[in-house]
C-alpha cells in the first residue's frame, strides 16, 4: 500500500549527500590534482629553462675554446715553420724573403688558410707581406700597426701586461718568443699569431725579426667551427636585433673588449625535453580526465546509492512494516506542518482518530496472520474513502489517523468520519471466514488558535474515547466541554476502583416472573453503585468506565460471586448474571465461573449468564466453544438486549443460547409502531422454534404485558413486575404468595 504523501525532502535529501561528497571529497580532491598539475607543468618547464640556459652556456664555452685553440694551432704552426736551424739562419740571420715565401709563407696560407702572412725587421718594418696568396703590397701595414702595437710590445719585451698574451705559449724548447692577439686587425676581427724568430737563443740586445699571420674570424673560419661544434647558423651579427631564437655572444678581444657580435641558433634541449613529454603530459591528463571522470561517476553512484539508501532507511522509519502505511513518526511531523500552514493562514483541517473495536480479539481469537490481514484490508479501505491530499497512518496497534483538509464544517466532518465507518465496519472474507469488526472515530479540528500537535491529538483522542461511550460504531467531534468530561470520567475510575475494594458496591435483583405475572421465576442480578458525593450514578456509565479501565473483571467476579451467595437462598428460581464481552473473551472466564460456583456451593444449573453480541463479533470461535464448556456445566445462556445490534440470525442458530431477551426498545414500541408488534412476534416464534425460551425486558404497562403474553413470551421482566432491589426484599417477597401482593393489575393476571 503506497502512502498517499511522501516526505516532500526525500528529493532535497539525494541532492544534498551527493553535495555533502562534492564539498568534502571531489572538491578538496580537485583542487589537490590541479596543484599537483600546475607544480608538474612549472616544474617542467622551468627545469627545460634552466637546460636551455645550461646548454647555451655550453655552446658559448665551446664557441670560446674553439676561437682559442684556433689561435694555439695556428701559432703551433707558425712556430713549427719558423724554429728550426734552417728557419732561424734564413729569417734570423740573414733574413731570406724568398725562403720565407716558400716554406713559411705559402704552406701557412695554402694549408692553413692564413689571410696574411708577413716579416718585420729588428726596427719593425715590413719586410716580407703575402696577402691572400698573391698580393705583396704592403700598404695596409700603416693603418693596421696600432692593432699590432701590443704583440709587437710583447714580443719585443717592453711591455709589462703580458697576461693575456703569454697564455698562449709555444712549447719551451722552441727558440722562438711567441704570442697569439685576439683583436681587430684592419677593422675585422682576427686571430693575429706572431714570433720573434730565435729570440730565445739570442743575445738579450739582438732584435730579431717577428714573423706574424693573420687569421680573419670570417664566414668561412665560422662555418668551420659551426660545423664542427654544431652550432646553427654561426655567424657575425651586424648591430641590432637578431632573428627570433638566436642567441648572441660578444666576442672579447684577449684584452676584454668586444670585437664581434656572434650570433646562432642554440640547441634547446629543454624545449625539446618539453615537446618531447608534451604528448605523454597530454596522454597522462587524458588519462587522468577518464581516470577522474570514472572516479567522479563511481562517487556520484555511490552518493546515490546511499542517499537511495538513505531514503530507504527514512521509509522504513517512517513507515508501518504491516500495511505500509505512513506511521506516528511521520504522522507527527506531517501533523507539525499542517498546524503550521493553518496557522499561517491556510483554512482549517482536521483529525480523524480512528480506533477499531475488537481487533484485539481477532487477534487473540482468529491469529495473528488473520489480525495482519484484517490491518491490510482496513488499509486499503481507509486509503479508498480518502481525498486528494489526505494522509492516512497507522499510529499503533489498531489506531489510525487521518489529516485532512475538508475544513472545519461539521456536517462534512461527519459524513466523512461516516464513510471511514462504513468501509471498516463492512463484513471481511479473510481465511474463508467472514469477519465483522466496528470502529469509532473522534474528531479534532486544527484551527489557527487550536494549539500544538499534542493539543490535537489529545482532543481526537478525547472525542474518541466519547464515540466509543456512545455506542461504538461512531464519530464525535471534539469540544471544549468533552474535556470536563474526559476529567470526570478519569475521577470515576479512581472512585470506582476504591468503591470496588471496599465493598461500596450494591448488587440488586430485579425479578422475572412467568407470562402470567404471577409467579417469581427468576432474577437477575445489577449492579449499584451510589457515589459519596454524586448519588446514584448508573450501570451504564460505570460499567463503561469499569470496561475502559479494565475494573470490570473484578467487578463481575464481584457480582457472580455476590449472586452466588445471595441466590442459594432462593431455591427453585434462576439468578441471571450479566457478563460483559471484555470479561466473557478471556480465556480464564470459564475457570473463574466454576471456582466461584465451587467456592459458593451454587447450583450451576440455576445460573443464568447474559452475554449481548458483541461478545461473538470477530470472537466467534472461542465464544462458541466457552459457550459449549459453560453449557457441559449445566449453566444456562441467554441472548441479552436482542434486536439493537446486529441481531444476525447467524448467531442465535450457531450458538447455544437458552433464552432470548427482547430488548426493551421493541416492547416500549409495541403500542406505538405495528412493526414493532409484528417483529415481537416474529421473534418470539423464532425462538420458540430454535428451542429458545423468550423474555421480555422492560415491561411496564398492562397493555404491554397483555400482548406479550399472547405473543407467547415465556417469562416478563420490567418495572410492572418489580424493580430491581436488595437481596433481602427478594426473600421476602419470594415468601409472600403472589395473591397477597399489593399490586392488582398484577392480582388480576395472576387469576
Ligand atoms: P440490562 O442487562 O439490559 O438490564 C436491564 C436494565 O433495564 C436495568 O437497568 C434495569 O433496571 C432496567 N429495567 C428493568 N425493567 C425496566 C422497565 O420496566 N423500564 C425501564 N425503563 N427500565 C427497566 P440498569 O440496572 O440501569 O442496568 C443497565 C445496564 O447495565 C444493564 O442492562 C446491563 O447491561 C448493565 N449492568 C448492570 N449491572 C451489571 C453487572 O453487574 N454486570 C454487567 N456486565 N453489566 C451490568
Ligand atoms: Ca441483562
Ligand atoms: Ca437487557
Amino acid at each position: 500500500m503506497p502512502a498517499k504523501v511522501r516526505p516532500r525532502s526525500t528529493e532535497e535529501r539525494q541532492y544534498t549527500s551527493w553535495d555533502r561528497a562534492r564539498l568534502s571529497i571531489v572538491v578538496p580532491i580537485g583542487v589537490i590534482v590541479a596543484v599537483a598539475i600546475v607544480c608538474i607543468v612549472v616544474t617542467v618547464l622551468s627545469s627545460a629553462e634552466r637546460a636551455d640556459e645550461f646548454s647555451v652556456d655550453h655552446e658559448r664555452q665551446l664557441l670560446s675554446r674553439a676561437i682559442t685553440s684556433y689561435g694555439e694551432r695556428i701559432l703551433r704552426e707558425v712556430d713549427s715553420a719558423t724554429s728550426t736551424d734552417v728557419a732561424v739562419r734564413n729569417i734570423r740571420d740573414n733574413f731570406n724573403g724568398r725562403w720565407v715565401h716558400r716554406n713559411v709563407a705559402e704552406w701557412l696560407e695554402s694549408f692553413f688558410d692564413q689571410d696574411l702572412v708577413f716579416a718585420l725587421d729588428d726596427k719593425d718594418q715590413v719586410i716580407y707581406s703575402l696577402a691572400h696568396r698573391t698580393s705583396t703590397d704592403t700598404g695596409w701595414f700603416t693603418a693596421a700597426r696600432p692593432d699590432l702595437a701590443p704583440l709587437i710590445d710583447y714580443l719585443r719585451g717592453r711591455t709589462t701586461d703580458t697576461q693575456s698574451l703569454e697564455k698562449a705559449a709555444a712549447p719551451d724548447d722552441s727558440p722562438n718568443r711567441q704570442a697569439v692577439l685576439i683583436d681587430k686587425f684592419g677593422g675585422q676581427p682576427a686571430i693575429i699569431t706572431a714570433v720573434a724568430v730565435g729570440a730565445k737563443v739570442a743575445a738579450p740586445d739582438v732584435r730579431v725579426p717577428i714573423v706574424a699571420s693573420v687569421r680573419y674570424i670570417d664566414r668561412a673560419m665560422l662555418s668551420d667551427i659551426s660545423a664542427r661544434l654544431r652550432l646553427e647558423h654561426l655567424h657575425v651579427a651586424a648591430d641590432g636585433p637578431v632573428a627570433a631564437g638566436d642567441y648572441v655572444y660578444d666576442l672579447p678581444s684577449s684584452t676584454g673588449h668586444t670585437i664581434a657580435r656572434l650570433a646562432w641558433t642554440p640547441r634547446r634541449p629543454g624545449a625539446e625535453i618539453v615537446n618531447s613529454v608534451v604528448p605523454f603530459i597530454a596522454v597522462a591528463l587524458a588519462g587522468f580526465a577518464v581516470l577522474a571522470a570514472f572516479v567522479l561517476r563511481y562517487m556520484r553512484r555511490t552518493a546515490a546509492a546511499i542517499s537511495a539508501g538513505e531514503s530507504r532507511l527514512r521509509h522504513l522509519a517512517m513507515h508501518d512494516p504491516l500495511c505500509g502505511l505512513p506511521n506516528r513518526i511521520f504522522f507527527s511531523e506531517r501533523l507539525e506542518h499542517v498546524i503550521e500552514e493553518v496557522r499561517e493562514g491556510r483554512p482549517p483541517a482536521a483529525v480523524f482518530y480512528v480506533d477499531l473495536d475488537h481487533f484485539k480479539d481477532v487477534n487473540d481469537t482468529l491469529g495473528h496472520h488473520v489480525g495482519d490481514e484484517l490491518i491490510r484490508n482496513v488499509t486499503l479501505r481507509l486509503s479508498h474513502t480518502l481525498r486528494g491530499d489526505d494522509l492516512v497512518a497507522r499510529l499503533g496497534g489498531d489506531e489510525f489517523a487521518v489529516i485532512s483538509s475538508i475544513g472545519d464544517d461539521q456536517e462534512k466532518m461527519m459524513a466523512m468520519a461516516q464513510r471511514i465507518i462504513s468501509a471498516i465496519c463492512a463484513p471481511y472474507a479473510i481465511n474463508k471466514q467472514s469477519i465483522v469488526i466496528g470502529a469509532s472515530v473522534g474528531i479534532a479540528v486544527i484551527e489557527k488558535k487550536s494549539g500544538g500537535a499534542a493539543d490535537i491529538m489529545r482532543y481526537a483522542d478525547i472525542a474518541l474515547y466519547r464515540a466509543k461511550n456512545e455506542g461504538r460504531n461512531r464519530a464525535c467531534i471534539y469540544d471544549a466541554a468533552m474535556d470536563a468530561d474526559l476529567s470526570n470520567r478519569k475521577l470515576l475510575e479512581t472512585d470506582l476502583r476504591y468503591a470496588l475494594e471496599n465493598s461500596a458496591l450494591q448488587l440488586l435483583y430485579q425479578p422475572l416472573v412467568n407470562n402470567s405475572g404471577a409467579t417469581v421465576v427468576g432474577v437477575e442480578a445489577l449492579c449499584r453503585w451510589r457515589h459519596p458525593e454524586r448519588g446514584d450514578i448508573s450501570p451504564t456509565e460505570f460499567i463503561a468506565v469499569a470496561e475502559h479501565s479494565g475494573l470490570i473483571n473484578d467487578l463481575g467476579q464481584w457480582v457472580l460471586r455476590r449472586a452466588c451467595i445471595d441466590g442459594k437462598a432462593w431455591p427453585g428460581i434462576t439468578v441471571a448474571v450479566n457478563v460483559s464481552p471484555l470479561q466473557f473473551r478471556r480465556t480464564d472466564f470459564y475457570d473463574m465461573v466454576i471456582r466461584t460456583l465451587n467456592e459458593t456451593g451454587f447450583d450451576p444449573a440455576r445460573l443464568e449468564l447474559e452475554l449481548t453480541e458483541s461478545t461473538f463479533i470477530g470472537n466467534a470461535e472461542n465464544a462458541e466453544a466457552a459457550m459449549i464448556r459453560l453449557k457441559a456445566m449445566g449453566i444456562r445462556l441467554a441472548l441479552d438486549d436482542f434486536g439493537t445490534g446486529y441481531s444476525s440470525l447467524q448467531y442465535l442458530r450457531r450458538f447455544p443460547f437458552d433464552k432470548l431477551k427482547i430488548d426493551q426498545s421493541f416492547v416500549r414500541s409495541i403500542e406505538k409502531a405495528a412493526d414493532a408488534a409484528a417483529i415481537v412476534h416474529a421473534v418470539v416464534s423464532l425462538g420458540r422454534g430454535l428451542g429458545m425460551k423468550v423474555t421480555a425486558e422492560g415491561v411496564e404497562t398492562a397493555d404491554q404485558h397483555l400482548f406479550l403474553r399472547a405473543a407467547g413470551v415465556h417469562s416478563m421482566q420490567g418495572f410492572r413486575f418489580g424493580k430491581a432491589v436488595s437481596a433481602a426484599e427478594i426473600s421476602t417477597r419470594l415468601q409472600t404468595p403472589a395473591s397477597a401482593r399489593p399490586t392488582d393489575e398484577i392480582a388480576a393476571f395472576a387469576g
